[in-house]
């Protein structure tokens, strides 16, 4: 869906709040209704020939290209995002990966990945990519030298910033202008972030895409993905999402709105608490790392303040033992934390995690034990007593 109505000089704050709300797609209430549909109905032959012939966004034309609901969280995406054109939505946040990589890479081509980049994504490259015969290098962010070396011949780089589960902080805007000069296409996994904290196409990514499933639904019930771009990349990404046959149903779109509404507080909470207490395990004699750039003490902080307006509840922590089974131990013993996969929902989630599987240039975490550490809505003080009992356990 293209477009982003005319609130592009607003704060993100009311953007959110006023995104998608259009009068012809929300009549006289205020979120637009959740419009089940496959069949649209035409009034006469002629009207449904024009209709076919017609390819632009927000068209009623068959169930498979959306309806206003859909359209409508489409279109406050767009807003969110300067210097998007358009937002096509997926059934997930890897159905988004895979389109955004189909809309860019065909035989032959070369891809550029960050190291760091989220684990399904890595499986894409080596395993669906390798298939359709595009070849995969994975490389370090950190290195700006040493990715202006790969770069020559490349198609597209994928970046992720912060990097999944390690949280590796890198330059953004340098690498896609190496990338840009090279004739390369960057692609971003922006979903930490999300456009409230990092403006991916302004800093100059080609496409940006997230996982819906985890801020802007907000609430643990949801899957879904986007991907947001200027003119060219979106009508590419649209064709691909076409031709793939892929749609999101309209109950999971208005959900996917009804969070993004409150996004923007959410993150903020969380975001706060997420400091706090990686702060307060930066001091506890457990920990051994926190891998969190917020953290003033993290290499990635002076380029996180630098580039993001925002961050997340979403960290690391490795833990002071040399015992495998410690993170789980820990996990285990935490009583206000779940465990589970997903993150940014309104409940706090603990994750053992061995980064050190997921890697091919960069040095991970050494095999230590880790924690990743969603913080939800929940009293940072309840959160840190309960870590507190359970790292006593260690
Ligand atoms: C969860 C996640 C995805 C995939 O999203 P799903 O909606 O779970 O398919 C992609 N990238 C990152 C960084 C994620 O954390």
């Amino acid at each position: 869906m293209s477009g982003a109505g005319d609130d592009r000089h607003l704060k993100p704050a009311s953007r959110l709040v006023r995104g998608g709300r259009r009068a012809e797609w929300t009549g006289p209430v205020v979120n637009p209704p959740v419009w089940r549909a496959s069949t649209h109905l035409y009034a006469s032959d002629a009207e449904r020939q024009a209709a076919g012939g017609n390819n632009a966004d927000g068209q009623f034309f068959y169930g498979r290209r959306g309806a206003p609901t859909q359209w409508a969280l489409a279109d406050a995406l767009t807003g969110l995002e300067p210097q998007a054109h358009g937002t096509v939505l997926y059934p997930s946040g890897v159905a988004a990966v895979a389109g955004v990589m189909l809309a860019v890479l065909k035989p032959g081509d070369r891809l550029l990945m960050a190291d760091n980049a989220y684990d399904p994504t890595r499986s894409m490259a080596t395993g669906l990519l390798a298939r359709l015969g595009v070849e995969t290098t994975f490389f370090d962010p950190r290195d700006l030298d040493g990715f202006a070396a790969l770069v020559a011949g490349a198609r597209g780089v994928w970046l992720e910033a912060p990097g999944s589960l390690t949280f590796e902080m890198c330059d953004v805007p340098a690498i896609a202008a190496l990338a840009r000069d090279a004739g390369a296409v960057t692609m971003i996994d922006n979903t930490w972030a999300s456009p409230l904290g990092f403006a991916a196409l302004d800093r100059g990514c080609d496409i940006v895409m997230m996982s819906l499933s985890k801020h802007v639904g907000g609430h643990s019930d949801l899957m879904m993905g986007s991907a947001s771009a200027g003119k060219r990349w979106y009508a590419a990404l649209r064709r691909v999402s076409h031709e793939l046959g892929q749609v999101v149903s309209p109950d999971d779109a208005a959900l996917a709105a009804r969070g993004l509404r409150t996004m923007g507080v959410r993150l903020e909470a969380q975001t706060r608490s997420a400091l706090r207490i990686a702060q307060w395990l930066e001091a506890q004699p457990q920990i051994a790392r926190v891998l969190c750039p917020m953290l003033p003490s993290d290499p990635g902080h002076e380029l996180w303040r630098r580039d993001f307006t925002g961050g997340c509840g979403l960290f690391a922590c490795v833990l002071a033992s040399d015992d495998p089974a410690a993170s789980a131990r820990v996990a285990d013993a935490l009583q206000m934390f779940g465990i589970g996969y997903s993150w940014g929902g309104f409940e706090s989630l603990a994750l053992p995690i061995r980064p050190a599987d997921y890697r091919s240039v960069m040095p991970a975490t050494d095999g230590a034990p880790a924690l990743r550490l969603s913080i939800g809505l929940e009293d940072e003080g309840d959160l840190i007593a309960d870590l507190a009992q359970a790292l006593a356990q260690v």
